[in-house]
């Protein structure tokens, strides 16, 4: 399912549970009645009891805020160090003669797109023989723009998806992915 799919499947169900759940107060109104005050009764002491200043000493206020900043400034060092390590900042790689870019690790090999190193269009590829057994599988990608040919490989389009996404996979796995991300 798409990412649109999924969003518009989870408003409907929204849609319906809030519906639902209207109806199911009206219906049962009078039932609930008690519930709506006791409710009441619970929220407006702890309301009051929420606004109320408290006596405490000064040292007490400070015991809580100092270890929660630090936590709050912890967190988010973690949490840079995270984006930084991960390989999330890996979406290009030149390969064969060819640049290969990809959104997520996740979406590979069907989402590698190869552009040309000259002048960054998409390439087009063109798979070469290898239809009638004897001769032997290649594919090529062009570029209109430049009428060149960056890459020439063995195999099938999807082979060379597969091999690309192969070699992206390990350079994630041993992490020299970080020779190809500049300032890393
Ligand atoms: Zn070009």
């Amino acid at each position: 399912m798409s990412d649109r799919k999924k969003g518009l499947f989870v408003k409907v169900l929204l849609t319906v549970a809030v519906v639902a759940a209207a109806g199911a107060a009206v219906w049962f109104k009078d039932e609930l009645r008690p519930v709506w005050v006791l409710a009441q009764q619970t929220v407006e002491p702890l309301g009051q009891h929420l606004m109320t200043p408290s006596l405490w000493p000064n040292w007490v206020a400070y015991l809580v805020c100092i270890p929660s900043a630090l936590a709050v400034l912890f967190l988010g060092w973690r949490y840079l160090q995270y984006r930084k390590s991960s390989g999330r900042l890996f979406k290009e790689l030149t390969y064969l003669g060819s640049v290969w870019r990809w959104n997520s690790p996740a979406d590979l090999p069907k989402a590698l797109k190869p552009y040309c190193p000259n002048c960054n269009a998409l390439l087009v590829y063109e798979e070469l023989g290898g239809r009638f057994g004897s001769q032997s599988q290649s594919v090529a990608l062009h570029c209109e723009t430049c009428q060149t040919i960056p890459t020439e490989q063995p195999g099938t389009w999807k082979y060379l998806q597969a091999r690309t996404a192969r070699e992206i996979e390990r350079l994630i796995r041993t992490g020299e992915w970080r020779q190809h991300v500049p300032d890393h």
